[in-house]
């Protein structure tokens, strides 16, 4: 990591683009970065910095996603499509090398964060109905009209922008031991080797706001309570695997509990896979378990038990798609039967939701009614993003805004009776 070609290493205080950022602490890192929450002197913002490894290949990545990442700010000027906003980007030479680093909006937790908060058991409905609307905003935007596809659609790549109510917020109250435990995060605050007070102080108020928002949200769900009085709204991010549709460069991808039957079956793909992901991940919410896990048993491999949890969930795969593509020799035999794994438990996608999570029949016929059809294993037959948005399921979000709702309370005793 931290050699030449590596990481840069960074210590709060340290100064990028002749000063005009500096770091606070770090927020994550990935295979090809480290990211820093950091303070921009010149807007008085907070922004995430993204500093790449400093090696030839991860400099390429780098100009990759600057590439999708302008294209992206240039056709959404009012920064509304539910996207990330790349606000700069420069280079830093370091020990190691140099270093492209990239300036974005700082954001919140990522979806995998909140799902692991909620202890893995799921997202309210209403919760989960707004965090879809954001994402297929997001879909319909780089689909339509910028012809990307995103190619890593998974829970880690949205992240919250959240804002807590004040009015309905009882977090001040209950969880102030929490907000002012030191611990929470040492390092906010910390603004080392800084001359002028004035901009330190400036800093230190600023990284105490955000720091007490933040970590506001970590104490209700560390307590696992409920993200009532949370506006859900996220963005998506990380666009370092993205493509052009009609510039396709790797056969293979998405993260593999994501990925689409077509690009197992090496069949070719389009916009239509960034939706099979979107349902992966909707569901993953709304229940807190990833809905494929596949794996290597006796005889057979990932891809073939991939393919065979989506027949036992969705039904079997028609014959001319499963022998179609460039893959399907190795799996199917001509019948359209996978060669390795014969017997298949059919457990359809509504039986799931009432059977193993304990959804209402009224719920779980809803949310099956507007996931199987994104769902199909025809890639041209999948509802676009555009689409999507105009379902009902969508739709009854507006309907049923709160807790306080009379509908909604009629209807969950009413499903309790089935
Ligand atoms: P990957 O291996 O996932 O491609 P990467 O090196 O491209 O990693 P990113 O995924 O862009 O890096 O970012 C790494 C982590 O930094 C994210 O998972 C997230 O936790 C954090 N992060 C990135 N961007 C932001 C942001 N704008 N605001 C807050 N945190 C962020
Ligand atoms: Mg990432
Ligand atoms: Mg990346």
């Amino acid at each position: 990591g931290y050699r030449k070609g590596g990481y840069h290493a960074v210590r709060p205080g340290d100064q990028f683009a002749e000063g005009r950022y500096i770091a606070q602490r770090k927020l994550g890192w990935g295979t090809f970065s480290t990211v820093w929450l950091a303070f921009d002197t010149t807007s008085s913002i907070f922004v995430a910095l993204k500093i790449q490894r400093s090696a030839v290949e991860f400099a390429q990545a780098a100009l990759h996603e600057i590439e999708f990442l302008t294209a992206i700010a240039e056709g959404d000027p009012s920064n509304s499509k539910c996207v990330i906003r790349l606000l700069d980007h420069f280079k830093h030479a370091g020990p190691n090398g140099q270093h492209i680093c990239l300036v974005f909006e700082f954001l919140g937790d990522s979806l995998l964060r909140l799902i692991k908060y909620n202890h893995y058991k799921g997202i309210e409905l209403s919760k989960v109905r707004e965090i879809c609307g954001s994402v297929l905003l997001a879909l319909d935007y780089l689909h339509r009209e910028l012809r990307i596809i995103h190619t890593d659609l998974k829970p880690e790549n949205v992240l919250l922008i959240s804002t807590i109510n004040p009015a309905k917020d009882p977090v001040r109250s209950e969880f102030s031991p929490i907000l002012e435990r030191p611990e929470g995060n040492p390092n906010v605050g910390v603004v080392a080797n800084v001359n002028e007070k004035k901009l330190w102080r400036k800093a230190k108020r600023a990284v105490a706001k955000i720091s007490e928002r933040r970590q506001s949200m970590e104490g209700i769900s560390l307590q696992g309570r409920s993200l009532e009085g949370i506006d859900v709204r996220c963005k998506v991010v990380d666009f370092g695997n993205a493509c052009w549709v009609d510039k396709q460069l790797m056969d293979a991808i998405q993260t593999r509990q994501y990925r689409a039957p077509e690009v197992i079956l090496g069949a070719g793909y389009s916009f239509s896979a960034d939706m099979w992901s979107f349902a992966c991940v909707a569901f993953e919410l709304a229940t807190g378990d990833m809905l494929f896990v596949p794996k290597t048993g006796k005889g057979f491999d990932e891809d073939e038990d991939h393919l065979a949890l989506m027949m036992e969930l969705l039904g079997k795969i028609p014959r001319k798609i499963a022998t179609g593509g460039s893959r399907s020799k190795d799996l199917f035999d001509r019948h359209g039967d996978l060669k390795r794994i014969r017997r298949l438990k059919s457990w359809p996608l509504y039986r799931i939701l009432v059977e193993k999570y304990r959804f209402s029949n009224t719920d779980a016929r809803e949310f099956s009614d507007f996931l199987l059809p994104i769902f199909d294993f025809a890639p041209e037959k999948r509802p676009t993003a555009e689409q999507c948005l105009q379902h009902p399921w969508l739709k009854s979000s507006n309907l049923k805004p709160n807790h306080e709702n009379r509908d909604v309370g009629l209807e969950k005793s009413q499903s309790g009776m089935n």
